[in-house]
């Protein structure tokens, strides 16, 4: 398959470009990942948290009303329903499960929306391990519900300060963390990006959403792969997990949604794909927003979580290669798709998971067309934003 990884690329992105200090715990994590994660006894481990801990697996809930609405048949695949109410507890846990096979008792993290700091310190608090987690205060400030919750299960916050004081700051600081702390720390990134093995790795922990999709699929109307596959994209773990077994597919289309922000024009977005350029950021060659200088430019969207000006070098291929296809949401989309999905079933999504409806009102679908739309997360960390709007 063409869209795995090979030697730490997918295609001519990726790679490892990393400081000296870190090499050794990098080729650590390379030589031993793939090992410990297909261990029988590790997937018995992993597999029974997912299960009994976590919920897996999330619903595959046929949505009447949207499927009339845009007159096809559309799915969400409820990750909002996982323990701590999104998809990066699937990661978070798998990361922390091989953080004790590799002797490391203690971990760091970046965060954004804090889903990823609230899923890394819930899993530490279960497997008895130290928590630091980074997070911008721009999303320290907008995302409170979080902050409290990961003080709450033993986590250290430390506040990023430097640049817009969001995700790319909060992943900046988290590395120097780490490489100050090598001996003993393992760092838990909350996407597919950073620098190999870590996409891959990510995107294998999150690999259970596709498969749970096929398995749900095939039981509900006898054919494991739909026409289409949407996810929003901040690195682009769900959607990773999303796509994972559908890579290959002749049949089913992959759609990524990105967050516009205000607009891609404005200045005022994180819409990497739309706006990137090719080059290196958090150890990865992959698309990242830029000025002509090559200085990363600060990003911006309502959604802590999409505010990054890098994406996942499989991402940045599928991209390229055109085997997927991403649009650029702005907030207002996000916004308005937030109130359909509410009025329409009942659910509230993550301002993230949003951006990834808005893709109803852009795609033209057939009235056969099976259409899965992968529902993140949950909405109760953006309450105070939404109650802006609503
Ligand atoms: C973190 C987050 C995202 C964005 O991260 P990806 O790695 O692109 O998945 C999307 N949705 C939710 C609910 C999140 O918490």
């Amino acid at each position: 398959m063409k869209t795995t990884i090979k030697n730490g690329y997918y295609g001519k992105f990726g790679g490892t470009y990393i400081p000296e200090l870190l090499y050794n715990n990098v080729n650590e994590l390379c030589s031993r990942y793939e090992e410990i994660i297909s261990n029988n006894a590790f997937k018995k481990e992993f597999e029974l948290l997912l299960k009994d801990y976590v919920g897996r697996p999330t619903p595959l809930y046929f949505s009447k009303n949207l499927s009339m609405k845009y007159n096809t048949n559309i799915y969400l695949k409820r990750e909002d329903l996982n323990h701590t109410g999104a998809h990066k507890i699937n990661n978070a846990l798998g990361q922390a499960l091989l953080a004790k096979k590799l002797g490391k008792n203690k971990i760091v993290a970046e965060t954004g929306a804090g889903q990823h700091g609230v899923a890394t310190a819930t899993a530490c608090a279960l497997l008895g391990m130290s928590c630091v987690v980074f997070m911008g205060a721009t999303d320290i400030a907008r995302q409170a519900p979080n902050v409290a919750r990961m003080k709450m299960l033993g986590a250290t916050i430390v506040p990023s300060v430097s640049g817009t004081k969001t995700l790319k700051d909060a992943t900046n600081d988290a590395i120097r963390y780490w490489i100050n702390n090598a001996e003993d720390t393992h760092y838990i990134i909350g996407s597919v990006v950073g620098p190999h093995p870590y996409p891959d790795m990510v995107a294998k922990f999150q690999s259970i959403i596709s498969k749970e999709i096929k398995i749900q699929l095939k039981k509900a109307i006898g054919n494991a792969e739909p026409d289409y596959v949407i996810a929003c994209i901040g690195g682009g773990s769900n959607a990773a997990g999303a796509f994972y077994h559908f890579l290959d597919s002749k049949k089913t289309k992959l759609i990524g949604a990105e967050a516009a922000g205000k607009g891609i024009h404005t200045h005022e977005s994180a819409a990497t794909l739309a706006l990137g350029k090719e080059g290196i950021i958090h150890g990865s060659k992959t698309y990242l927003m830029q000025n002509k200088d090559g200085q990363i430019t600060e990003p911006y969207s309502i959604s802590a979580g999409l505010d990054y000006p890098g994406i996942g070098p499989l991402h940045a291929h599928l991209f390229e290669s055109k085997k997927a296809t991403y649009y650029s949401i702005t907030d207002m989309e996000a916004i308005d798709s937030a109130k359909e999905l509410i009025k329409l079933d009942g659910i509230i999504p993550a301002l993230e998971s949003a951006h990834a409806f808005a893709v109803l009102a852009k795609q033209k679908f057939k009235k056969s067309d099976v259409v899965v739309i992968n529902l993140s997360g949950r909405g109760d960390k953006d309450l105070d934003t939404y109650l802006k709007y609503i």
